[in-house]
């Protein structure tokens, strides 16, 4: 009679299941700093084990220190050679813009020149 009351009593083992093992390895898991679903679905393949496994597990360092911006990262790193080295591309960056190239030949052209020293073609 127990099985037949309800279609829906067939899920009773199901939910059984899930809050002795999922729901104990999911939450144990939030707590350690690791990821709930995984371990909800290990708990749900596994049981018990699952949850022995993420309780004996040890807990992930928290993030403490997000160093993901530019200036909390410089400040970090004061021996850091990287602005500098910036300023440096920049400045290459910038004499590279100012260049002329001869339009047929590709061959660089300093700022005087009249003509193309690799083809002849008159600089304009
Ligand atoms: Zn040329």
């Amino acid at each position: 009679m127990f099985y037949s009351s309800s279609p829906l009593a067939g899920l009773i083992p199901l939910l059984i299941w899930m809050f002795l093992f999922c729901w104990p390895a999911a939450y144990i898991a939030g707590q350690k700093g690791r990821d709930m679903v995984p371990w909800f679905c290990a708990g749900l393949l596994f049981g018990p084990m699952a949850t022995l496994m993420v309780g004996l597990s040890p807990a992930l360092p928290k993030n403490t220190a997000p160093a993901n911006d530019a200036d909390s990262w410089l400040a970090a790193n004061p021996d850091s050679q990287f602005p500098a080295r910036l300023a440096q591309t920049h400045e290459a960056a910038r004499q590279a813009l100012r260049k002329r190239f001869c339009p047929d030949c590709g061959a660089p052209l300093a700022e005087d020149d009249l003509f193309c020293g690799g083809c002849g073609r008159k600089a304009n």
